[in-house]
């Protein structure tokens, strides 16, 4: 797909381009990875367009520390948002931050990382400007100073590459999908941006956060390993029972030893709503597939899944597929998988933590 869509007119040597990244501080005042792949992003652009201009904008309690981490990068102008006010997630308040800062710095294209927090502002904080945004970007480009993006439509199923002329053009980057930026640390200047809040846009209040406890916590988007369960943990084995206890006990030893993150069948994660034996650990949030997650890991591995098609589209972005299952006319032997070991995943899995836990 190559669409030009817009409403400005564009002549040759097109815009101007000052690019903003926009991000926000972690509780600790630091930057994480998808800011890093969100300025990697930003730096490509602004090294391909003549005359273009790269500013950072950060929002937190403090944003000095953050802003110091990358002072580094080729931006040139910091631009701060800071206060208890902004230190947590809160549309109204994120809105109205990243439209003072888009304002501030003139931007163009505004980067910013795919998290959950920017996802859901920065369609609104487009709307009030005029602009248009552009979700799931997984590639950035400029040619001849013309920018043009990938993205991923319609459940990540359908990459598209599309130029727009409308401005500005917010890019959220999906986490994953770029190199972390290594600008190193120095001492930045940050030019506090006022945001003046209505009395609405503090109505929202954050009382607190509920989060599974971090060893609780089985989801981990930055592991090399994705470790996919079944629903053959549950089902009768070759002894004509179930072994449930022991399925728990094996999978969870496993994630405790390699720290790689859990992905479920859908047929694994359903069985819950249907009062059967299930792995208590696992919620809809684990599936992967087609009405599922399409998380992005370095490798992956299947336990006691059938591989079948709405399961293993959600693999697409896993780099090397491995799986195990009884069956070697499952669908992983069908193309899915790089590797198929046709074998019991509860001998394979219990020797493989014997040999993990005996060479940490
Ligand atoms: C519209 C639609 C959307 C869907 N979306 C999704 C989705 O997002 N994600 C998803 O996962 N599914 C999705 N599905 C369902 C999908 O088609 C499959 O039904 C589902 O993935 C099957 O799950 P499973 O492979 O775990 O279970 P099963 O099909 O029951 O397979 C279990 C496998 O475990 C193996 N096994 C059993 N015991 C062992 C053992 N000891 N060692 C090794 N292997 C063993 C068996 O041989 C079998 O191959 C969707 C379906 C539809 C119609």
């Amino acid at each position: 797909m190559d669409q030009e869509v817009g409403t400005t007119k564009r002549t040759k040597n097109y815009f101007m381009e000052t690019i903003l990244v926009l991000a926000h501080t972690e509780n600790d005042g630091s930057l994480t990875k998808p800011v890093r792949e969100a300025l990697h992003a930003a730096a490509t652009l602004h090294k391909s367009i003549a005359g273009s201009k790269l500013v950072v904008g950060l929002i937190g309690e403090n944003v000095q520390t953050a802003a110091n981490s990358i002072a580094a990068c080729p931006a040139t102008k910091y631009f701060g948002v800071t206060g208890v006010e902004f230190s947590q997630s809160r549309y109204a308040t994120d809105a109205a931050v990243a439209e003072a800062i888009c304002k501030a710095a003139a931007a163009t294209v505004v980067v910013a990382p795919a998290t959950s927090r920017w996802a859901r502002v920065l369609p609104g904080v487009a709307q009030r400007l005029g602009g248009r945004a552009d979700t799931h970007v997984t590639g950035v480009a400029a040619a001849d100073g013309k920018i043009s993006v990938n993205r991923w439509f319609y459940k990540q199923r359908m990459e598209g590459a599309l130029t727009r002329t409308q401005r500005p053009w917010f890019l959220g980057i999906d986490p994953g999908s770029q190199t972390p930026c290594d600008c190193g640390a120095g001492t930045a200047s940050v030019e506090m941006v006022t945001v003046n809040l209505t009395d609405a846009s503090k109505r929202t209040i954050v009382v607190g956060i509920r989060e599974p406890k971090a060893d609780a916590q089985t989801i981990r988007p930055d592991a090399q390993l994705l470790f996919v369960t079944g629903a053959g943990w549950t089902k009768k084995q070759a002894d004509g029972q179930t072994h449930v206890p022991e399925a728990e006990k094996l999978i969870l030893g496993f994630l405790k030893v390699s720290r790689a993150s859990l992905g479920s069948s859908k047929s694994l994660v359903d069985l819950g709503g249907e009062g059967q034996a299930v792995l208590p650990f696992l919620s809809h949030l684990n599936q992967v597939g087609q009405t599922g997650a399409t998380p992005r890991h370095a490798k992956g591995l299947s336990t006691c899944c059938h591989g079948e098609e709405p399961h293993t589209v959600g693999w697409r972005f896993i780099g090397e597929r491995r799986a195990i299952s009884l069956d070697p006319n499952c669908g992983w032997a069908r193309g899915k998988a790089d590797v198929l070991y046709v074998a019991d995943a509860f001998a394979v899995i219990a020797k493989v933590n014997a040999l993990l836990a005996a060479n940490p």
